[in-house]
């Protein structure tokens, strides 16, 4: 079995460090299933491959602890295709990029990857491989192989070709791989228990939880034991980006109809926003960590905004934002207006220069507190836009609701949730810091001591801050530096 991985990025190679591989040698390890190779056959500067080969021990699987009946005992498909074996191996050779430290690996930045996988075998056919693999930002081709090239007549093998083409990072391609190729397989090598749950849910974690076939994925990865099959969607469910802080908040609050409350907050926060925006005559506006697309369709129905920029580091989210967006079916100039891209705000990224507006609604919170100043430095050192408007949960909010309290963030991504006092220290230092001017204020229904449920610092560059600012308004407007 051989798998392609190809990075194309400047300085390509680097990607050797964030998968713990040596460009100039070959990796070989024995393990359950056979031998695995990882190797470099390309390396250049604009591009990398690296190529994943196992040697499957057929007999040894019939042989093994886990014996396979069904597959047709010593004679079958297993040495050839991709599969939970694949798997396996990916772990094997990759295992720091694979893991959760691979995910926050500062090298493995978002790249364009094609990934080529001769032979994947798939009991329901091309329509299937494209549902499971397009929804994660790919474009997917597949081809299907006959059962043998020499008699025509015999007809096609539930056996494909697959190439897919995608801006990614490899922590992410790779736990794609990791789950998936078992899911289109349909079939696993060994028992599946309890733990399995666990390694679906520690591998697709980050994007199951959004994938819109997740019930299929986690029926067939699961192998269809049901009672696993449900307490996995049902923590996934938890973690849906959909179910995003609106219904989170929703969930946590108590008075008469919490979801409507907790909607129009988000609401609330976004009109705010979006008041914010027109404030300075602005004419274009990056939307960092944009999701959904809630705010870009707000700002869509602005003529004054020639130029929107959404960009979020989840694929999963720019392709509901894209439908949400109904990007599809825009005319020409509406659709000249949006760019949807995936990027991480953790990394200096030229195309976020130029803007007189960036937004980050409910996104920093979602950074791990000692990454903020990396995101610093990518918003207000490099992309510089005249103005800057972050919103964040107001922790001290939290005893509002019962379901929340002292102790608890209000949703399960959250790194940190920020007292008033919190935020404004943060905002009073970055504006010091970058030569900005910030001005704080509280989002929805102010409650005494506790203040309101969200807050939000307008950030102004300093050489053009207005003078609109200061007058900004309400008591709850307060300017944290000057
Ligand atoms: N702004 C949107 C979404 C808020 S949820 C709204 O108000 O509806 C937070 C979003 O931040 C998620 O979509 C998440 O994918 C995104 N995000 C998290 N870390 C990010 C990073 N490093 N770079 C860019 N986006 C990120």
């Amino acid at each position: 079995m051989l798998l392609t991985l190809t990075r194309h990025a400047p300085n390509a190679a680097d990607i050797g460090y964030v998968l713990g591989k040596n460009p100039a040698s070959v990796f070989q390890r024995e393990f359950s299933g056979g031998v695995v190779w990882a190797f470099y056959p390309e390396v250049s500067d604009e591009h990398v491959t690296i190529a994943l080969v196992t040697e499957i021990d057929p007999i040894a699987l019939v042989r093994g602890p886990a014996p396979l009946t069904h597959l047709g005992q010593y004679i079958n498909d297993r040495p050839y295709v991709a599969s939970s074996l694949t798997s396996v191996a990916l772990r094997v050779a990759f295992s720091s990029a694979l893991s959760g430290k691979g995910a926050h690996d500062e090298r493995d930045t978002p790249a364009r990857w094609v990934v080529k996988l001769p032979a994947v075998a798939c009991d329901a056919g091309e329509e299937m491989i494209t549902r499971i693999l397009a929804p994660l930002g790919y474009a997917v081709t597949v081809t299907q192989a006959p059962l043998d090239a020499r008699f025509p007549q015999w007809g096609p093998a539930d056996i494909y070709s697959v190439t897919l083409e995608g801006e990614t990072t490899a922590h992410n391609l790779l736990s794609h791989l990791y789950v998936l190729l078992p899911v289109l397989d349909n079939t696993k090598h060994y028992y599946v228990g309890d733990d399995e749950s666990e390694k679906l849910l520690a591998h697709g974690g980050e994007w199951l939880a959004g994938h819109p076939e997740r019930e299929l994925i986690a029926r067939r990865y699961l192998r269809y034991k049901r009672p696993l099959v449900e307490s996995a969607l049902a923590r996934l469910a938890e973690r849906d980006p959909a179910l995003s802080e609106a219904e989170a908040e929703a969930g946590a609050d108590q008075p008469s109809d919490p979801a409507e409350q907790a909607q129009g907050l988000h609401e609330q926060r976004l009109n705010t926003v979006m008041a914010a925006i027109r404030e300075v005559g602005a004419r274009s506006l990056a939307d960092l960590g944009c999701g959904e697309g809630r705010l870009l369709t707000l700002a869509m129905r602005e003529r004054e905004l020639t130029r929107l920029f959404g960009m979020d580091v989840s694929s999963v989210a720019l392709a509901r934002a894209a439908r949400r967006l109904h990007v599809d079916s825009l005319s020409a100039a509406q659709r000249a207006r949006l760019t949807l891209a995936q990027g991480s705000l953790l990394y200096r990224d030229e195309r976020l220069a130029g803007f007189d507006v960036a937004a980050l609604v409910e996104v920093i919170e979602h950074l791990d507190a000692a990454r903020l100043n990396a995101m610093e430095r990518v918003v207000f050192h490099h992309a510089q836009p005249k103005r800057v408007i972050v919103t964040t949960p107001n922790r001290d909010y939290n005893v509002h609701w019962e379901a929340v309290g002292e102790q608890r963030l209000r949703h399960h991504d959250h790194r940190f949730e920020w007292t008033r006092t919190e935020c404004q220290a943060w905002a009073e230092r970055v504006a010091r810091t970058y030569r900005y001017r910030a001005v704080w204020q509280g989002i929805g229904p102010e409650e005494p001591d506790i203040g309101a449920p969200s807050q939000m610092v307008i950030f102004d560059r300093d050489a053009d801050a207005a003078d609109t600012l200061v007058a900004a308004g309400t008591e709850t407007v307060r300017q944290t530096t000057s």
